[in-house]
């Protein structure tokens, strides 16, 4: 595998643990609102960037190429209210699809198919991060401001279950 490929997917493993702690870290200020939908919301989304971490590490093994663990930076977003968690999620998850645009043109210059065809499952898997952000935000943003709806988006959100990736390696 070309060097420059290896070391960002290599790169990549470290951001996407990184992006678990995120939401996990998102998951205790919702805990500590006493919204546990909400963190139940972020826990599931941390368990995703976890399986992400684990498939980009698996990949790279069954390529024959070394996998370096660096140290995983600090959560370090403030928030406030109740609505800054989902905007910086969105934020953040257009950091993620930049990175792994990033990943698809280095692999696409050096004509590694495999890895690009690798990394179609993520461009996907970032389309629909986006979307699903985008929707959490417009539900806040029209029904946050009410207690009643608060309370029932809060339980519509305690409903997701963690579902492992259908992708096969
Ligand atoms: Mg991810």
């Amino acid at each position: 595998m070309n060097n420059k490929v290896s070391a960002l997917i290599n790169d990549q493993i470290n951001k996407e643990f990184y992006s678990a702690y995120l939401y996990l870290d998102m998951a205790n200020f919702y805990t500590q609102k006493g919204l546990d939908g909400f963190a139940n919301w972020f826990e599931v989304q941390a368990k995703e960037e976890q399986d992400h971490a684990l498939l980009m590490y698996r990949y790279l093994q069954n390529n024959g190429e070394k996998v370096t663990f660096e140290a995983v930076a600090k959560p370090d977003k403030t928030f406030e209210k109740l609505i800054d968690p989902l905007k910086e999620g969105l934020a953040h998850e257009k950091y993620v699809t930049s990175l792994i645009n990033t990943i698809y043109e280095a692999a696409q210059e050096s004509k590694d198919f495999r890895t690009t065809q690798f990394l179609d499952w993520f461009i996907k898997e970032q389309g629909e991060e986006e979307k699903n952000s985008i929707d959490l935000i417009t539900k806040m943003e029209l029904f946050g401001d009410d207690a009643r709806s608060l309370y029932l988006l809060n339980s519509e959100l305690a409903a997701r279950v963690y579902t492992a990736p259908s992708l096969v390696l």
